[in-house]
This record gives structure tokens, C-alpha cells and sequence, in this order.
């Protein structure tokens, strides 16, 4: 099977969470299922490895909280350093914070002002890519602190919110396309 059906098959829908009208896509199956979670992680390093690969990356950033968890297996599948990109107030040091619009309020996130060194080839990962709010956040963060983003990788791209769309100029992959 390809890897769009190994995510396919472990998603699962949740009516009305976290909100009355929404359908969640819950990835907890999927990262209980070891086979699909490696098969997963290793699909996502595949083009940031080897002789042969396009894109080599310094660093890999993810988004808390979800982004952690395929954000630190990514990054050492790849033998390189993870970036935690966090929501406001966690961070100790100096940090450089964005804040972006949800369909209902606002939401800020943050990076330690010297996650990266200037120039370091940065992966971005997150679970799920839906406006594109949090993506476009994270990236032009990590962008304002001297790295060069390669690409947003995500898991599952919900087409229909059209996230790709506002991501713009920015490289996005996404192993599993809804809608
Ligand atoms: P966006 O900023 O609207 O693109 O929303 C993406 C962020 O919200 C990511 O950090 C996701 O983890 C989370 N998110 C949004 N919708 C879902 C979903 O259906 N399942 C899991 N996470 C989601």
C-alpha cells in the first residue's frame, strides 16, 4: 500500500471536537500503530537523506504539540537537532513570538531567539495542516531568526481550508490529502 493509504487507515474521524461542527482528524492511531508511524517518519526523511538527496537539512522544527512527537522522530531518523516551536510562555531565554488569527480569537507561538544559526537548513513538520495559520507562523518565525525553511511537511493536509494556498510561496508536502 502507499503511504497515503497506511495514514488513510489510521486516522480517525472525530464528530464535533474541539468544537460543535468540526471534524477532527485524530492521528492517535496512527502513532500507536508502530509499522505505520515508522513508515511514516521514514517517508518523510526520505528526501532530506542520502547521496542522492535534494533537499539536505541541518535542523528539523516542530510544532507543539503534535509536531514534537513527528518533529523528534524525524529528526532522529536524520541524525540532526530538533527545534521545539512553542505556544506563548514556555520557553525560558529570550524569544521571538508571532501571533496569528484563529476562526475565533488569536494564537501566539514562540522559538528561543537563537534555535538556529544563520543560514541552517530548517525542516518544519507538523500533524495536520488546516488554515495554514500555524504553518506560516512557525515558518516566517524561524525566518526572522536567520533560517533557511526548506519545506513545511505535514501528515495530513485538510485541502478544503485551503492551507496550501495561503502558505504561498512556501514548499508544502503532505503525505495524505483530505477533500
Ligand atoms: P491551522 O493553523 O489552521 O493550519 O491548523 C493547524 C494546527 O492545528 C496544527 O498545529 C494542527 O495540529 C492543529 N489542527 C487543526 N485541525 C486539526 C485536525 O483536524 N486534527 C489535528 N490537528 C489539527
Amino acid at each position: 500500500p502507499d503511504i497515503s493509504d497506511l495514514v488513510a487507515n489510521r486516522l480517525r474521524d472525530v464528530a464535533d471536537f474541539p468544537k460543535q461542527g468540526v471534524v477532527f482528524k485524530d492521528i492517535t492511531p496512527l502513532l500507536g500503530d508502530g509499522d505505520v508511524f515508522g513508515a511514516v517518519i521514514r517517508e518523510l526523511a526520505s528526501r532530506h537523506t542520502g547521496s542522492s538527496s535534494a533537499q539536505p537539512i541541518d535542523a528539523v522544527a516542530g510544532v507543539e504539540a503534535r509536531g514534537f512527537i513527528i518533529g523528534a522522530a524525524l529528526a532522529h531518523e536524520l541524525g540532526v537537532g530538533f527545534v521545539p516551536v512553542r505556544k506563548v510562555g514556555k520557553l525560558p531565554g529570550d524569544t521571538v513570538q508571532r501571533t496569528y488569527d484563529l476562526e475565533y480569537g488569536t494564537a501566539t507561538i514562540e522559538i528561543q531567539s537563537d534555535a538556529v544559526s544563520p543560514g541552517q537548513r530548517v525542516l518544519l513538520v507538523d500533524d495536520v495542516l488546516a488554515t495554514g495559520g500555524t504553518a506560516i507562523a512557525a515558518w516566517d518565525l524561524l525566518g526572522g531568526v536567520g533560517a533557511e525553511v526548506v519545506e513545511f511537511a505535514t501528515i495530513v493536509e485538510l485541502a478544503f481550508l485551503g492551507g496550501r494556498k495561503a502558505m504561498g510561496e512556501r514548499p508544502v508536502r503532505a503525505l495524505h490529502v483530505v477533500g
